[in-house]
Order: structure tokens, then C-alpha cells, then sequence
């Protein structure tokens, strides 16, 4: 599915509970010279169902409190 976090997150932990699908875990960012960068959420696209079936809409978009869970542009 279509959505994303961008680096900005700031490791809250509100997100990732609220999750139905257990698609939000930290994962490690890598710097443009390809070392290892900081470690934030993120979402497994494979897992992600957007809340279908769950919730009217995203959960992880709506308790965000910087806003930083994204939909990303259609291809
Ligand atoms: S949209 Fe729903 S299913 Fe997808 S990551 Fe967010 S909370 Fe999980
Ligand atoms: S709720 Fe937002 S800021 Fe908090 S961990 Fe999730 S994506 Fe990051």
C-alpha cells in the first residue's frame, strides 16, 4: 500500500501499537553515502492494508502528532 514515514519521525511509539496489521517497526535509514543512519518507523509496505476493514482511515495518519505518515504519489 501507498503510505509512508518520512524522516522527520520523531520515535513517539504512537503509531506502532495502533496498527492492526503489525506493519510499523523501527528500521535504519541509510545516509546518502550509504552508512548506516538514524533509526525511525516505518512501514512495511507488504503489511500495510491502509485500515481497511479496521478504520474509516489510516490509524497510523490520524495519531501522528507531526503529521509525518504520508500517502505517497500514485506512480
Ligand atoms: S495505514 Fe493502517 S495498516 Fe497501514 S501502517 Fe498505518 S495503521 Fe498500519
Ligand atoms: S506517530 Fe509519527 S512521529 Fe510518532 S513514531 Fe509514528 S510516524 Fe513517528
Amino acid at each position: 500500500m501507498a503510505l509512508t514515514i518520512l524522516a522527520d519521525c520523531i520515535n513517539c511509539d504512537m503509531c506502532a501499537p495502533e496498527c492492526p496489521n503489525n506493519a510499523i517497526s523501527l528500521k535504519r535509514l541509510q545516509n546518502p553515502d550509504g552508512s548506516p543512519g538514524k533509526r525511525i518507523y516505518q512501514i512495511d509496505a507488504d503489511l500495510c492494508t491502509e485500515c481497511v476493514g479496521f478504520y474509516d482511515n489510516p490509524t497510523c495518519v490520524e495519531v501522528c502528532p507531526i503529521d509525518v505518515v504520508v500517502k505517497l504519489p500514485a506512480p
